[in-house]
């Protein structure tokens, strides 16, 4: 009998875990989490609370920007957003508790409900219990990651569990982070809150993992339509709180010096892994740049293994999932004194910009990856105003990648920022992650549908290959 303890399984990476062990005949699970309510990150104030609220800015910032309808644009009702948003996150949580507990039910399986700690390597501390394992899984999740900028413990501060709870917005506010949890939320802050949004954005053009053309549309949007004052080039060097009760950023921009004043401070600054209190000082772990190898096993540890945002690499939702289904793989592997394998997930992001109107999705190569890589490919690109579609469906901004191998036409990767782009990743994972050949794909959407692009890349693509 093998003994695994599972902490954070409530989380999406230890529920993953618990469900792939808890009816392996040889093993024993201890299952821990101190969530409170409990039902992990994604769904408390993660993906699914984040896209609820931004559904309903999007119906203001469509109605808003379509000259067609007349009138005042509706107010976004704070109170509701918030309070449909509970009810369908306390659902789905408990819904997530009951799954997790319900393994408790069977054999050799045990849930405790409290924090766990590392006393030495091999024994953790619950309450007062004590668990010695064969394996420690660590599927702790993250927290925000506050910058190491000065006069950060001066000033209050606001983050996206934040936002996701405001029944009330700031007049202005200026924005730490652009990654995807700013990209998604300025929008929402701006629409929803009526908030001045200035964003401090350290280069160019936001989305790193996209073609450069993709981040130039993404602002384009956001400042047309949110009027959102995005300081490129510019870095933070020190932050204050001002007599009224805001705050002062103080920049270095491409020009030189200059300060930010607005009423709230948001930090959308990314996550961290949530490591602290778990006494990793009692073991041989030591948190860094390559602490977690690709089997998701501890490098000092062979006996832990660290799946989803605990370990720091990939910190999204189907990474988190697949890479505790590795995890389970692999300690079953290690147990049995065979290797491991390793996870490598293909490029497969979805970021809900633009609320969601306008999404940027990425499955496979970009152009630029391609590149890096020394991957031979041809790459074509569309406007999605070059479709009739889009301007039908009042949605024309954004476009659209492929990149194919020129040798044998496999689909090596899309990108898209548009309409419906969310939804085109689904297909394209097929493509990419099949190898299929864009000459084979059937080149026929319904019409008038979105996914016409698809069609008008995939034929661009064939042109090239047959030049
Ligand atoms: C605003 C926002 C929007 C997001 N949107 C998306 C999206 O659209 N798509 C997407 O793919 N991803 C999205 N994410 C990321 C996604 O939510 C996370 O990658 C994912 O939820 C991580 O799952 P996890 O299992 O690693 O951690 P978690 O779900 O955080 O689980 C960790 C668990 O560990 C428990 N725990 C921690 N420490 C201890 C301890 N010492 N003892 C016992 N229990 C402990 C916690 O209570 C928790 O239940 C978003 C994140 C944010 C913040």
């Amino acid at each position: 009998m093998v003994h695994v303890a599972v902490i954070g399984a409530y989380g999406s990476a230890g529920a993953a875990v618990a469900g792939e062990l808890a009816d392996e005949p040889d093993v024993e699970l201890t299952l821990v989490d101190d969530g409170d309510p409990g039902g992990g990150l994604c769904i408390l104030r993660g993906c699914m609370p984040s896209k609820e609220v931004l559904s309903a800015a999007a119906h203001r910032y469509r109605a808003r920007v379509d000259d067609r309808l007349v009138g005042a644009p509706p107010d976004v009702d704070l109170e509701a957003v918030v309070e449909r948003k509970d009810d369908h996150t306390l659902d789905w949580a408990a819904h997530r508790r009951a799954g997790v507990e319900g393994y408790a039910e069977r054999d050799d399986v045990t849930f405790l409900r409290g924090t766990a700690r590392f006393v030495d390597g091999h024994t953790l501390a619950v309450g007062d219990r004590t668990v010695e394992p064969d394996y420690v899984v660590v599927a702790t999740g993250s927290s925000v990651n506050v910058p190491d900028l000065p006069g950060i413990e001066d000033v209050d501060y606001l983050t996206s569990a934040d936002v996701l709870d405001a029944t009330a917005f700031p007049d202005s506010a200026v924005v730490m982070g652009f990654g995807y949890i700013g990209m998604e939320l300025v929008p929402y802050v701006a629409e929803a809150g009526g908030t001045d949004v200035t964003v401090v954005e350290h280069d160019e053009r936001p989305l790193d993992e996209a073609d450069p053309a993709f981040g130039d549309a993404l602002l384009d949007v956001y400042e047309r339509d949110f009027t959102v004052d995005v300081r490129r080039n510019s870095y933070e060097q020190r932050v204050e709180p001002t007599a009224d009760g805001g705050v002062r950023l103080h920049l270095d921009g491409p020009d030189g010096a200059e300060t930010v004043e607005a009423e709230a401070l948001y930090l959308f600054t990314g996550r961290t892994p949530t490591l602290a209190g778990l006494g990793l000082e009692n073991t041989p772990l030591s948190p860094g740049e390559g602490w977690v190898e690709p089997t998701l096993q501890a490098r000092d540890a062979p006996h832990v293994f660290v799946p989803g945002d605990a370990n720091g690499r990939e910190q999204i939702l189907h990474v988190a999932k697949e890479e505790g289904f590795t995890t389970a793989e692999n300690v079953l592997r290690h147990a049995r004194g065979e290797d491991l394998v390793e996870y490598h997930p293909t490029h497969h992001h979805v970021v809900f910009a633009g609320l969601g109107v306008y999404p940027y999705a990425r499955v496979g190569h970009s152009v630029a990856s391609a590149e890096a890589a020394g991957v031979d490919h041809v790459a074509v690109s569309r406007r999605a105003a070059d479709d009739g579609v889009f301007k039908s469906k009042d949605a024309a901004d954004g476009l659209a990648t492929l990149v194919v191998d020129p040798d044998d036409g496999t689909v090596l990767g899309w990108q898209g920022l548009h309409y419906h782009a969310d939804v085109m990743a689904k297909t394209m994972q097929v493509a990419v992650e099949m190898g299929l050949d864009a000459r084979a794909l059937p080149d026929r959407a319904y019409h008038p549908t979105t996914p016409e692009i698809l069609d008008g890349l995939f034929r661009a693509a064939v042109e090239e290959l047959e030049g």
